[in-house]
């Protein structure tokens, strides 16, 4: 029987890779749905590569487009952001793929979790805005999650077979395209600057998000969800050659990492073919190319996002759901060049002083903690 496969967010960095995988091994994986926002285009090339049997568009006003390039295919079409909810709960499918950007993730991965459905996380976004039900709804139905993020796949993979706890785990970081700036010339940086990243080719969101360290930040508070584990059991060490993906520290003081060149591939297949591995192309790892690999701290003073995600991960309630909304809005405006980077952390910050906070949030407390976070860093926006 093949594994079917709801890949949400097809069209971006993370679902085309998936794509690449499903492509490797007919055999093995159907793609039961692909789903895009706006680009309609794409979604039907792809859909009449893959033959899915529904495609959603999330923006209404392509559906007219997409329904007649499509109309030649039996594939159902659907649009609008309430059908990604539906299609993940499809009996067909065995296997929920997200990848799709922001908030717009968190709905999806708890209807998918919520209808007993494996659920490949690579929408970290839906973990720090509602870490606490999408676990607690996982947990009641022993549900696995498995992670598509590198550095929580490489955590996962280090975990895999032991029986004991790990200690702490340590989360490598890059450092981004402004790792040796100085603070003084941050004010001035571009938008092409800040997209240059220097080992991965990812989305433009999660692109800024690494150069301000916010994915970072998110990256511990997914940590937490994860794995079980507490703030003070998450470190984070800059590794500028993106080689060593993370690390498990255990009683005995032994050290597990995992490591491999930069290449998504790789925990996307694992994360699809769990627990079993596979081959996967011809890009491996040689030390002797590789041959110094090193490990800095963060510079909390050019960098104090990642402080602030683990101030809301410590503060717990909706905290980071405004972290994550405000940083949405902040980095969508530095794109449009509307602010400047250094204002990101402005809006971040401003933000969090202004949201009521909500010590144990619903469904509908983070909706409306979304909403008001967009809006107050819209203001905070307007007047930078
Ligand atoms: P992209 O921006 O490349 O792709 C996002 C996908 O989601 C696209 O298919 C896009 O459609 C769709 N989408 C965007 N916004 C919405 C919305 N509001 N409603 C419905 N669909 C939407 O992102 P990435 O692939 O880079 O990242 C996806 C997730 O994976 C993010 O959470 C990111 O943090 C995480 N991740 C990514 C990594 C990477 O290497 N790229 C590495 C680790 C984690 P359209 O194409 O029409 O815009
Ligand atoms: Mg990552």
């Amino acid at each position: 029987m093949k594994q079917k496969i709801a890949l949400l967010g097809s069209t971006g960095s993370i679902g085309c890779q998936t794509l690449d995988i499903v492509r490797r091994r007919p055999e093995e994986f159907e793609v039961t749905t692909l789903t895009a926002e706006n680009r309609w285009e794409k979604l039907a090339e792809q859909a009449k590569e893959f033959k899915p049997d529904s495609v959603v568009i999330a923006n209404e006003k392509h559906y007219k487009a997409l329904s007649e390039a499509l109309s030649n295919e039996p594939i159902k079409v659907y649009a609008g952001a309430a059908a990604l909810e539906q299609v993940v709960a499809g009996g067909e499918v065995d296997t929920v793929v997200n990848a799709l950007v922001g908030y717009a993730g968190m709905l999806p991965s708890l209807a998918a979790v919520k209808a007993s459905k494996r659920l490949a996380l690579a929408n970290k976004e839906s973990l720090v805005v509602a870490g606490n039900l999408i676990m607690s709804e996982a947990a009641k139905r022993n549900l696995p999650i498995l992670p598509i993020d590198s550095e929580h796949s490489a955590i996962f993979q280090c975990l895999a077979g032991e029986v004991s706890a790990p200690r702490r785990v340590i989360v490598t970081a890059s450092g981004g395209p402004f790792l040796r700036t100085p603070a003084e010339k941050l004010d001035k940086v571009t938008v092409a600057e800040a997209l240059a990243h220097p080992n991965w080719s990812m989305g433009a969101k999660i692109t800024i998000d690494s150069s301000t360290l916010v994915n970072k930040g998110f990256e511990v508070i997914e940590a937490h969800w994860l794995f079980g584990l507490r703030p003070d059991q998450i470190d984070v060490l800059v590794h500028p050659q993106s080689i060593v993906h993370s690390m498990v520290e255990f009683d005995d003081g032994a050290i597990k990492a995992q490591l491999g060149t930069p290449d998504m591939h790789l925990p996307i297949q694992y994360a699809l073919r769990f627990p079993e591995r596979g081959e996967l192309g011809e890009d491996r790892l040689d030390f002797l190319k590789h041959p110094t690999l090193t490990f800095e701290p963060v510079d909390g003073e050019r960098f104090p996002l990642l402080a602030t995600a683990y101030d809301c991960l410590r503060r717990g309630g909706n905290s980071c759901c405004v972290m994550n909304g405000s940083n949405e809005e902040a980095v969508a405006a530095f794109l449009a060049g509307r602010i400047k980077y250094t204002d990101i952390a402005r809006v971040i910050i401003g933000a969090l002083e202004r949201v009521d906070f909500v010590a144990n949030p619903t469904v509908e407390d983070y909706a409306a903690t979304n909403e008001a976070s967009r809006q107050i860093a819209r203001q905070i926006i307007a007047k930078c």
